[in-house]
């Protein structure tokens, strides 16, 4: 069994979901995991904005236009006139029943609804196009599987009962999907945050034990460093799940930050694939640590960084404890840490109870706060390579670095204004190390 799971911009238009049927078309046995059209998401997000802010004609007016997104979608990739009056009734519907929801004052709850509409209407068309070019193809409800626990999590043990109680997947065959949407604990449908299609895919291929997770979108591959911001990227070969766990955490935004987890526990393969040249390598990402330089570099925004100083802090014990309880209480995950003698700096992306947070920190010692920071992650043999990439860094403020515990990876934190000239001089680096092999390749061939 294989996952094939497409992003977005792969079903951005008629024209790329029947580019999508063809790479379906040539297998018998998968899953196949849908996002939403691009931009329908981003869009539905607005909806739920303006129906909070009490502006409901605006929020029922961009809805209104998604819907029309979908029936123009309908138009092109049917030709019969019934066919298409008939994909476009189950459209409304769809919208009809959120529409309901929203506007029943006794519903109370139908922000998850509303976001989950694009993975519906785009999954479902893709099961009914699937079915129109005469491929047999069976719609999953991927509300029925996954459920998320009460830390909102995904869980698999959870996922696999209930796999096995639906029986679906039972027998070979093509299976369409929602990626990203999924029931919270108490029932209600909710999310696996932003980007969360490739989330579903490695769930469910951790679940069916697949042969391979294959996502899809627009680019061939993980990027040695940030397309936007650097130029002459190149997509890398061979990662390994640490590796690729890294850099999908601290900002590759190809990859969901959590999504690597499910398939390096069972060992699945993820290969990532480009729809508009599906014959390009792409990335695969397994377990064995290929050993290469220095790899690939990413960066995350919105960053703030909290320096907690106290005198007493290496030999009171259960400091770092009472530290970290405070976190614990106010539900921030904390992203890099590094201590000294008298101070501990941690980074965090979630501010929004940052004033309470560093009102209880203050209990603890003295508090400094540093917004607006980025980290820079450097994935690779990063032991080889610490002087250098130090040195490259020189002419920057960096405010900490952290070195990982399987020195795979270097974290920086660097002020966000300087985040770009950071990412070119590490580019430069790889660079000249890629040069480097390869003239010690050429030498050795000599
Ligand atoms: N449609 C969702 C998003 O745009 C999930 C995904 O595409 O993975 O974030
Ligand atoms: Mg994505």
């Amino acid at each position: 069994m294989l996952v094939l799971k497409f992003g977005g911009t792969s079903l951005g238009s008629a024209e790329r979901i029947k580019n999508v049927a063809e790479i379906v078309n040539a297998h018998d046995n998968c899953v196949v995991v849908c996002s939403a059209m691009a931009g329908v998401t981003n869009a539905l997000e607005q909806v739920n904005k303006l129906w909070e802010q009490d502006d409901h004609s605006g929020a029922l007016d961009i809805l209104g236009r998604i819907q029309y997104r979908f029936d123009v979608l309908c138009q092109e990739l049917f030709y019969e006139q019934d066919i298409i009056t008939a994909n476009c009734r189950e459209v409304k519907e769809m919208f009809a029943a959120v529409r309901e929801l929203l506007q029943d004052p006794f519903s109370g709850y139908a922000t998850g609804n509303v976001l989950s509409l694009g993975e519906w209407v785009t999954s479902r068309i893709i099961n009914n196009y699937l079915c129109y070019t005469g491929k047999v193809s069976t719609y999953v409800n991927a509300l029925e599987l996954i459920r998320l626990n009460e830390q909102d999590e995904p869980d698999p043990f959870d996922l696999a009962r209930r796999i096995k109680e639906t029986g679906s997947f039972n027998e070979p065959g093509i299976y369409i999907t929602q990626g990203y949407i999924c029931m919270d604990s108490q029932g209600r449908v909710s999310n696996l945050k932003r980007g969360g299609s490739d989330y579903t895919a490695t769930l469910l291929g951790a679940a069916l034990h697949a042969s391979l997770i294959e996502i899809w979108t627009d680019i061939d591959g993980l990027h040695n460093n940030d397309p936007r911001y650097v130029e002459d990227t190149m997509p890398i070969r061979e990662l390994s799940f640490a590796e690729a766990a890294e850099l999908a955490y601290f900002g590759a935004k190809i990859l969901h930050p959590s999504c690597v987890w499910p398939a390096r526990e069972q060992n699945i393969p993820i290969q990532l694939k480009n729809t508009m040249d599906p014959d390009a390598r792409g990335t695969h990402i397994q377990s064995r640590q290929i050993s290469g330089g220095i790899k690939a570099i990413a960066a995350k925004d919105n960053i703030t960084v909290l320096r907690i100083t106290s005198g007493r802090m290496f030999n009171a014990y259960g400091f770092l404890h009472k530290l970290f309880q405070v976190f614990d209480e106010f539900k921030i995950p904390v992203d890099v840490v590094t201590t000294s003698e008298v101070s501990v700096s941690v980074t965090i992306e979630d501010t929004t109870a940052l004033a309470g947070l560093v009102l209880q920190l203050q209990s603890l010692g003295r508090v400094s706060v540093e917004t607006n920071r980025s980290i820079v992650c450097v994935v690779g043999n990063i032991q080889e390579h610490l002087a250098e990439v130090i040195q490259a860094v020189k002419p920057f403020s960096v405010d900490m670095v952290s070195l990982g515990a399987s020195s795979n990876n270097i974290t920086l934190v660097v002020p966000h204004g300087q985040k770009v000239e950071v990412l070119q001089a590490l580019h430069n680096l790889v660079n000249n190390n890629n040069v480097n092999r390869q003239e010690s390749w050429i030498q050795l061939q000599a």
